[in-house]
């Protein structure tokens, strides 16, 4: 399995440095989120090191996103709440502050709480999306 002897996430998987375990599986590793939003947040990682979900394999991220539903109700039912944000972020200036990917699953209590998001929408232009699709969905083969 790819780990990085540096990495506080592999040094959790290894069992070097503790946590508050939720969940294990052989591939997968789920606890609380030691810095958190709000009562609950927990993070999902694969137990292999892979920085960025770009550079995960699909079976790794399938297996991290099966147990996504079951935490995220068990969360939702431990806290009582019934909203939440799934988060993942990729690279430092996407918010990545640990280089191990990691989805975040962050309860929502009220406005204030949890995750606060900055959504700059902007508009599709057409002219913009047609070779946009043919660049992403010739990239995805
Ligand atoms: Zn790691």
């Amino acid at each position: 399995m790819t780990r990085d002897p540096d990495c506080i996430f592999c040094r959790i998987v290894k069992g070097e440095v503790p946590c508050y375990k939720l969940y294990e599986d052989e591939q997968v590793l789920a606890f609380l989120d030691v810095g958190p939003l709000s009562r609950g947040h927990s993070l999902i990682i694969p137990k292999a090191h892979y920085r960025t979900l770009a550079e995960m394999p699909d079976d790794l991220a399938a297996a991290c996103g099966r147990v996504a539903p079951r935490l995220c109700r068990a969360i939702m039912a431990a806290t009582g709440k019934s909203a939440s944000n799934l988060l993942q972020n990729n690279g430092r200036i996407a918010h990545q502050a640990v280089e191990h990917v990691h989805f975040h699953i962050i309860p929502k209590y009220d406005a204030e709480s949890g995750l606060g998001i900055h959504w700059p929408a902007g508009k599709l232009d057409e002219d913009e999306a047609k070779p946009l699709v043919e660049a992403i969905t010739s990239a995805m083969s």
